[in-house]
């Protein structure tokens, strides 16, 4: 199986009861290579880390319900440990979990309790041509191309990221981040 249909059923297959960013975060792994990612999966962790396992990817669990999923077994427990650690992390985890650097500096200098206020601000910025492509305003309801907050609105870096999401993207017809895709390649969405 070509590697973009491979991405999208793997992508598809995701458990449904996950929250919708999760494909979001599946995507950047699988279609952008990015190292890892982390979600809060309550009740579902196990099948998130059933889908992982299927998906030739390791996860990692805690006992709160987050899930960290990566190439690696070594970097599913270290995001897990980083995020819990009680000292400055923002930097830390942002490279694990593939943050381009620009943008996880910028968290970290503003610090974690700033990080609801950013994503606030963020989420009224004016994204122009191709840097429409990072705008995170969805990323809650599965409708963005990364899962992180970029460090301004013309991040070439986040745009590199999402460029890479977007061709798989577009084959997700039936789920948020696919409408999202579609609209953004201007994707009729008719049949005639
Ligand atoms: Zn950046």
């Amino acid at each position: 199986m070509a590697r973009a249909q491979l991405i999208r059923s793997r992508l598809l297959a995701l458990p449904s009861l996950l929250a919708a960013s999760v494909t979001v975060d599946a995507l950047g792994m699988l279609a952008a290579a990015k190292p890892a990612m982390r979600t809060f999966a309550g009740d579902h962790a196990s099948a998130l880390v059933a889908w992982a396992s299927d998906t030739n990817l390791n996860a990692a669990t805690d006992t709160d319900g987050f899930v960290a999923v990566a190439h690696s077994r070594a970097t599913a427990n270290l995001v897990l440990a980083v995020d819990r650690s009680p000292e400055q992390h923002c930097a830390e985890l942002g490279t694990l979990l593939g943050y381009p650097r620009c943008c996880a500096d910028r968290i970290a200098a503003l610090g974690e309790p700033a990080i609801d206020d950013y994503a606030e601000t963020v989420s009224h910025w004016n994204y122009s041509g191709p840097f429409r492509l990072i705008d995170t305003a969805g990323y809650a309801s599965g409708r963005a191309l990364i899962s992180h907050l970029p460090c301004s609105s013309t991040c070439r870096y986040s745009l590199e990221l999402a460029q890479c999401c977007l061709p798989v993207a577009a084959t997700l017809g039936p789920l948020p981040v696919g409408e999202f895709a579609a609209t953004l390649v201007g994707l009729s969405r008719s049949r005639s």
